[in-house]
């Protein structure tokens, strides 16, 4: 029963352990912190193993400091004048590229040359292929007029999940040339979304503005690559974003979360100032062939500062988490992050398994080993559901809820323990019928008593105690009625003496008191309250009559009497033969 109830109750213990986490905000924001460095140190193993390979048809055309270095020094001025990018469009859209995205924004600008934004402006009208990008901010409009946005630039979303893209809202765009705003619809947000450490681990789908969703620009060039033309589509219950047979999980702020490939540099680079060496005939070693590929152009160079903090390293090109978020697409291999209820409940499953363990198995190093391995095989489950199904299971809640149930079973095991050893130990010291201690006990006890009154030099006293005719009262009203006497005599004995006093019953219908620190004055007056009392004392029969009994007793005290059992409990008993040949009812004298 005990048991049970610890049981429940540390269950109950727990539960509420849980909901309290899961409640808390900071303390989930804490644990998120650490799952995030989880998720980072899976992707990171993931990459060693070259579990993923990036796609071959995404290249990257790098603005790295070599290329910023040539523009500086062949046309003086950064950015690179708006002509010069149209030429190399021209260039490329010759060898029929599958798409030409830039991570990199056409802003309108003082250095603006009209007739260069022009040109540039012209390959948009001409090739379907380029993609270019804006982003959101929240800056005042009384700074910078929003620039008018063409409804051809917006999705149509049905989102029947959770999910609130309210967060996403900005109040400003940056301005980025009107013509290309009106040549082209290929035009997606280049805003990102990082964690609270910092890390880019996500990107959001689209953005709101105006109530309108403008997505991102690798979403764009992605809905090329699958060859989707249509504007309208819908996120379902689970949060997955359709795309005919691929899918993109979104997690609670909208945002997808990336499958990374590899470190920075795992696309294929092509320094940009090669091209233009190339586009003006000058000489350079570049033969790579464009035709089908979908060319990224962003800058990789440390000193334009795109450049961002990923799960797989410090310094990452934003353009890789461009092509990385394409090559997701693509891949169909998105992160799904596993509900939080999902993981709640897991971890209870994990829990509760290792606090049956705990509770079941009796050495400490099997349950701790038991323990860790289930632990240890769930870390295993959480890798290679990444490793094969884009899964993050998450792996500290789970930590969490095992320690807590392993740390809370041990507890309530011991405290059923030490609660069933005490259950025994009364039970192998009381008699059974009476409630008083048993002769065993007795036998412990006076020794004790010797030892202890040697050591201190003090006295202690021995009182034995015979009912009288007790056969014949047996006899007279049967053994029920015998056995409730022998009960009532046992109470009496205990209500007249003090709680330090030791009441056992010695055997058949005798019973012994041991006396600490009595003297043998106390002793013989306490012996004789006791049988007065019991005279006195009306005792009820099994058939609910009533009845008097008397007993018998003998007196004996450490050291006077003997200054070891035997001899104690012989002067007693002779006392009590004493008070027996006396007449009974009586203490025994010498
Ligand atoms: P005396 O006055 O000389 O002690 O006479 P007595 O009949 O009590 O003699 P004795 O002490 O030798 O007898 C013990 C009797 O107590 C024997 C038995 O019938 C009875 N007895 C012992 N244990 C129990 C018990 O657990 N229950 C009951 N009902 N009777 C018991
Ligand atoms: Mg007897
Ligand atoms: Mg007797």
């Amino acid at each position: 029963m005990f048991k049970k109830i610890s049981y429940i109750f540390g269950f109950i213990v727990f539960i509420i352990f849980a909901f309290l986490i899961f409640k808390n905000a900071n303390l989930n924001s804490f644990i998120e912190s650490i799952e995030n460095r989880t998720f980072d140190l899976r992707q990171g193993i993931l990459i060693n193993e070259g579990a993923k390979k990036a796609s071959d048809d995404i290249v990257i055309v790098a603005i790295d400091d070599a290329s910023y270095e040539y523009i500086l020094d062949n046309y003086g001025e950064w950015p690179l004048p708006r002509d010069t990018y149209a030429k190399i469009i021209n260039y490329l859209e010759k060898q029929n590229p599958r798409a030409i995205a830039f991570d990199l924004m056409f802003v309108k600008s003082i250095k603006s040359k009209n007739q260069a934004d022009e040109a540039l402006i012209d390959t948009f009208k001409r090739y379907n292929n380029i993609f270019t990008s804006m982003n959101f901010d929240n800056q005042s409009s009384d700074l910078r007029t929003p620039p008018y946005l063409p409804e051809k630039l917006t999705l149509n979303i049905e989102n029947n999940s959770k999910i609130d893209f309210k967060d996403l809202t900005f109040s400003n765009c940056r301005t980025i040339l009107q013509g290309i705003l009106e040549a082209t619809s290929n035009i997606g947000i280049i805003n990102v979304s990082r964690s609270d450490d910092g890390v880019l681990r996500k990107m959001p789908l689209v953005v709101k503005y105006n109530d309108k969703f403008y997505p991102q620009l690798a979403l764009r060039v992605g809905l090329n690559y699958l060859g989707e033309t249509s504007n309208s589509f819908t996120i379902d219950k689970t949060s997955h974003f359709k795309i005919g047979d691929k899918s993109i999980f979104l997690d609670n702020d909208g945002s997808a979360i990336l499958n990374w490939y590899g470190p920075a540099g795992t696309y294929t680079y092509i320094p940009m100032y090669k091209l233009i060496k190339k586009i003006n005939g000058q000489s350079t070693d570049l033969n790579y062939d464009f035709s089908n590929k979908i060319i990224y152009f962003g800058t990789t160079a440390s000193s334009l500062f795109d450049i961002k903090t990923v799960p797989t390293g410090k310094i990452y090109p934003g353009v890789e988490v461009q092509t990385t978020y394409v090559n997701n697409l693509i891949d169909n291999n998105f992160i799904h992050k596993v509900n939080k209820s999902y993981t709640i409940a897991l971890s209870i499953l994990l829990a509760l398994l290792i606090a049956s363990v705990v509770t079941r198995v009796d050495s400490a190093f099997t349950a701790s080993m038991t323990s860790l391995s289930s632990y240890f095989i769930y870390l295993l489950i959480a890798y290679y559901a990444m490793k094969y199904e884009n899964l993050w299971l998450e792996i500290i809640y789970p930590l969490i809820f095992s320690i807590f149930a392993f740390t809370c079973a041990y507890i309530i095991k011991y405290l059923v323990k030490s609660r069933d050893f005490e259950q025994q130990y009364k039970l192998a010291t009381t008699d059974g019928l009476t409630g008083l201690f048993n002769h065993r006990y007795f036998q412990e006890q006076i020794r004790m008593q010797i030892e202890h009154c040697k050591r201190y030099n003090e006295a202690f006293s021995l009182i034995i105690i015979d009912i009288d005719f007790f056969k014949k009262f047996n006899d007279n009203f049967g053994h029920q009625s015998g056995d409730a006497v022998l009960r009532q005599v046992a109470q009496t004995l205990k209500q007249n003496v003090r709680a330090t006093d030791i009441v056992c019953r010695y055997g058949g219908e005798e019973m012994s008191i041991i006396l600490p620190n009595t003297d043998s004055n106390v002793a013989y007056s306490t012996a004789q309250k006791i049988c007065t009392r019991v005279a006195e004392k009306n005792f009820k029969l099994s058939n609910n009559k009533e009845t008097n009994v008397t007993i018998s007793l003998g007196v004996s005290t450490f050291p006077f009497d003997g200054d070891n059992v035997t001899a104690i409990i012989e002067s007693a008993d002779k006392r009590l033969y004493n008070a027996k040949n006396n007449g009974r009812n009586q203490v025994g004298n010498e």
